[in-house]
């Protein structure tokens, strides 16, 4: 059983349980990014697992008391084994979403990936399929991305970025992530029809987004991690389209141990939860 420390993070270890966060979020107004926590198999029944795992999920989302979609991780479907093996089995993936009228988010790994994970969206996409992919604000590469993807039928979620990537490739200090962020956000509202995702629970960029949407009038929604600045998520749900990436199954705990570690907030929160205050 997962602790109550760490259900803030997470929605359950089970799909069921995921589904169950899903519609409790619906009542909110949110809608669930169900994401299997799972990533760099190294063997292919693993990879094969977790792609049966998601089929299944789209399969018992199709139920019109649920809005819901899964966002899936390329290491997961198979990457670290090859780009052919990871094409496989995201391809039955995105079948199985077409079939039960759902959503395939492809989040974004290291830069290494890049390149894999976004022709592997671009084709389903033009293949007809309902997907999506993160585009990271911190590669100096992602000006091109982001126009690039303008006209391919597809979503893009813009994050900052969570991978440590060098300096040639990446900014990395903050005020430049800041910026680059902002810039791309602006690049996308000029340039797209819709499918625009905020990934980020920075006020700055919320405010930005909004004042894009009101300059350009173009489509978006904005999505938080579970656990994070909730009430800032269900207060923007009563006027923009919301959603929340909600990580479930059997592999919480190092998902929880990174979200501690990465804020001093977390970490004082996880510890005021032990002694009980
Ligand atoms: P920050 O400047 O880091 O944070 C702004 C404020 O948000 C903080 O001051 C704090 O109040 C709050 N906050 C942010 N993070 C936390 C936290 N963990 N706990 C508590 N408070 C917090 N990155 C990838 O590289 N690939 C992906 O596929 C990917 N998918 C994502 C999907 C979603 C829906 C989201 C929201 C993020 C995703 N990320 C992904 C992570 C992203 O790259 C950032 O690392 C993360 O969102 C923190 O950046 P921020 O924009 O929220 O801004």
């Amino acid at each position: 059983m997962i602790p109550p420390i760490a259900n803030r993070f997470v929605g359950g270890e089970t799909a069921p349980e995921a589904i169950e966060t899903a519609r409790s979020l619906q009542s909110r107004d949110v809608g669930a990014i169900l994401n299997l926590l799972g990533e760099h198999h190294t063997a292919p029944d693993d990879a094969a697992g977790d792609r049966d795992a998601y089929r299944d999920l789209l399969a018992d989302l199709d139920d019109p008391g649920v809005r819901g979609c899964v966002s899936v991780k390329p290491s997961q479907l198979g990457l670290d084994l090859g780009a052919d093996t990871f094409r496989e089995n995201a391809s039955l993936v995105v079948d199985a979403a077409s079939d039960h009228d759902g959503f395939v988010w492809f989040d974004m790994e290291d830069h290494e990936t890049t390149d894999v994970t976004l022709d592997a969206v671009e084709s389903f996409a033009r293949d007809g399929h309902d997907v999506g992919v993160c585009l990271q604000a911190n590669l100096r590469r992602t000006a091109a991305d982001v126009e690039r993807f303008a006209d391919v039928p597809a979503k893009i979620r813009l994050v900052k970025g969570a991978y440590d990537e060098p300096e040639e490739i990446a900014y990395t200090n903050t005020s430049a992530v800041n910026d680059a962020y902002r810039d791309r956000l602006t690049e996308a509202f000029q340039s797209y029809d819709g499918g625009i995702a905020v990934g980020s629970h920075d006020e700055a960029m919320i405010e930005h987004a909004i004042e894009c949407h009101d300059e350009y009038g173009t489509p978006f929604e904005f999505q938080f991690l579970a656990g994070v600045r909730e009430d800032r998520l269900f207060e923007l749900a009563e006027t923009y389209e919301c959603w929340q990436y909600v990580p479930y199954g059997d592999r919480w705990l190092s998902y929880f141990y990174r979200r501690v570690m990465e804020r001093k907030e977390n970490a004082l929160f996880a510890l005021r939860a032990i002694l009980g205050r």
